[in-house]
């Protein structure tokens, strides 16, 4: 029932591309590949992925200006990048990790150590994605079973309110916007009004039934997961 994580493959070399592709696919990742950054922007436009391995040496635009470049805006930022490099020397490296790339790979690569790095920069960036379970105050989840329970009795909770109340956990007592919450759970802003995150979080109330009030609205800044339950922000 998980989503899988959405990995974007930016590699020129098809080969190299095709084998990563299918060890993701393989390993419960979702991969898209595209063998140019032009082609790279396009989908992260479209659709953030949750990680992005990026080659260095690319046609055009190189894996440095790609990723210096998603460092830079707001949406993309807390992506992580793992740059894949066909040279093993110091400098490159190290000019990559400036670039704003989370960690590197030299090829040849063994695929369980590409596995492993994702993995690796997910739980860092996105814990939500790989970490299974998670409790604040009297409420569980546990994404790899996929159950919730409040003081111990199961509740029913569908998909995307899964994921919402997921992430939500993860980053408890913070307050998170509509946008914020859009690009982390749907993973993509563009197609979808924000207003579609009150629908969602509406739904997950009615499930959560007396834990309902551990989801509070912030006004005029988004929603919040809190311990504590009901608060002085009573509603109007
Ligand atoms: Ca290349």
């Amino acid at each position: 029932m998980r989503k899988l994580p959405r990995v974007l493959v930016v590699e020129d070399e098809p080969a190299i591309a095709e084998l990563i592709a299918v060890n993701l696919r393989h390993n419960g990742f979702a991969p898209t590949v595209v063998f140019d950054g032009e082609a790279a922007q396009r989908e992260v436009d479209a659709v953030l992925p949750d990680v992005i391995l990026l080659d260095w040496m690319l046609p055009g635009q190189s894996g440095v200006a790609l990723a210096r470049q998603w460092r830079k805006h707001e949406r993309t930022k807390p992506v992580p990048i793992l740059m894949l490099t066909a040279r093993g020397d110091e400098p490159d490296k190290v000019q990559g990790l400036d670039a704003g790339a989370d960690d590197y790979i030299t090829k040849p690569f063994s695929t369980q150590e590409l596995l492993a790095r994702i993995r690796a920069v997910l739980r860092r960036r996105a814990p939500e994605i790989v970490d299974d379970a998670v409790t604040v105050g009297d409420l569980t989840l546990d994404a790899a079973t996929y159950r919730v329970s409040f003081r111990g009795h199961e509740l029913k909770v569908g998909p995307t309110e899964f994921k919402l109340l997921h992430f939500l956990m993860k980053h408890a007592e913070r307050v998170h916007t509509r946008g914020t919450l859009l690009d982390r759970i749907w993973g993509d802003h563009v197609f979808i009004e924000e207003r579609t995150v009150d629908v969602h979080v509406k739904r997950l109330r009615e499930s959560l039934g007396e834990a309902a009030a551990m989801v509070e609205t912030v006004r005029g800044a988004g929603y919040r997961l809190t311990a504590q339950g009901p608060t002085r922000s009573a509603a109007a």
